[in-house]
């Protein structure tokens, strides 16, 4: 079987642990959101595409869900010394490497895509990564007020904790980006393609917004199953409510639902994995979407394959 799945950071490789659990022998190639990605020290830092292949090679700090294990920061606390931040984006010593070899390679003229390739030969994460494109996607928020200010996402998520209310959130350069390489092909040639519980507007959205992809995802001969990241009206983790009024959709796993559409009238869905207390959600959810509620939670690997499994099931595959 082989499966497409698009992918955030941490929602995503949670899910892809189960999903690898639930069928070992699969080809899953996985889509990375790259509008995270941001230049610190000179160095390019992929979060979403660092988060997955970490999680799934077995590196990640199991309590903070990003970066390493038994990480350390002694040069984040150096710098900081010389006055140098930013203090809000937390930067190990063993996750630096990371963005030495993949900002030396980048300079070297490979793509992205190569670079990751060649940053999971390390890590075997058991999929193929991709990041969705090897162009330069960078989101940016606009923040409601009267100097209308942009910043870099991850200034509004992590230093403001998306705190302070968003008037847009931009993926500022996909209009102008190419899908990386093995990208439509992966959707083209897939038997299932998923959308993990991930942000629906800042991970999803933005690998939606690289023009070809959702149209692949559309027109491809493959049923799509998404899983709500939604749970009871509130995100299970992380600010993706703040990122949903931005954009005027309602936190509730239906309103995502809604927003996605459904495939048959030329939207992205045909099946919404919803928690069992959003059952109710059947009903409020868009014509030719088919709605399944199991428990959502991915407490650990077994309730997560369990979730992965409903996902196939409801994809009929
Ligand atoms: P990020 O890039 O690290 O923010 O990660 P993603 O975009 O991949 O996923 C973030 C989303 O995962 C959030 O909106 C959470 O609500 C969702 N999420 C986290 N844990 C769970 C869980 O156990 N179950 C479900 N259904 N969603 C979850
Ligand atoms: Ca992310």
């Amino acid at each position: 079987m082989k499966i497409a799945a698009l992918a955030g950071g941490i929602g995503a490789a949670r899910f892809l642990v189960g999903l690898r659990a639930a069928v070992p022998e699969a080809e899953v190639t996985v889509i990375g959101n790259t509008g995270d990605d941001i230049s610190l020290h000179g160095l390019r830092v992929c979060p979403d595409l660092d988060t997955v292949m970490y999680t799934l090679g077995g590196g990640i700090s199991a309590a903070r869900g990003w970066g390493r294990e038994d990480e350390t920061f002694a040069v984040q606390d150096e710098l900081a010394a010389y006055g140098v931040g930013p203090a809000w984006f937390g930067l190990g010593d063993r996750d630096l490497a990371t963005h030495l070899v993949r900002t030396e390679m980048l300079a070297a003229g490979y793509a992205l895509s190569a670079v990751t390739a060649a940053l999971c030969e390390r890590w075997k994460p058991g999929v193929t990564l991709l990041p969705m494109s090897d162009d330069r996607v960078e989101t940016h928020v606009v923040l409601a007020g009267d100097d209308r200010r942009a910043i870099h996402f991850q200034e509004w998520w992590l230093r403001l904790h998306a705190g302070s209310p968003a008037e847009s959130i931009i993926p500022v350069g996909a209009e102008d980006a190419k899908p990386a390489p093995g990208v439509l092909e992966a959707i083209a040639a897939a038997d299932v393609v998923l959308f993990p519980p991930s942000n629906p507007v800042v991970s999803i959205g933005t690998i939606l917004a690289v023009p070809g992809i959702a149209d692949a995802v559309r027109t491809g001969g493959a049923p799509v199953v998404g899983v709500s990241p939604i749970i009871g009206g509130a995100p299970v983790r992380g600010m993706a409510d703040a990122c949903l009024t931005a954009i005027g959709v309602e936190t509730t796993a239906a309103a995502v639902a809604a927003h996605y559409g459904a495939r048959a009238a030329g939207g992205l869905l045909d099946g919404w994995l919803v928690d069992t207390a959003d059952a109710d959600t059947a009903a409020a959810a868009p014509g030719g979407v088919t709605v399944v509620a199991r428990p959502l939670f991915m407490t650990d690997v077994t309730a997560t394959a369990a979730i992965a499994r409903a996902a196939l099931e409801l994809a009929g595959v």
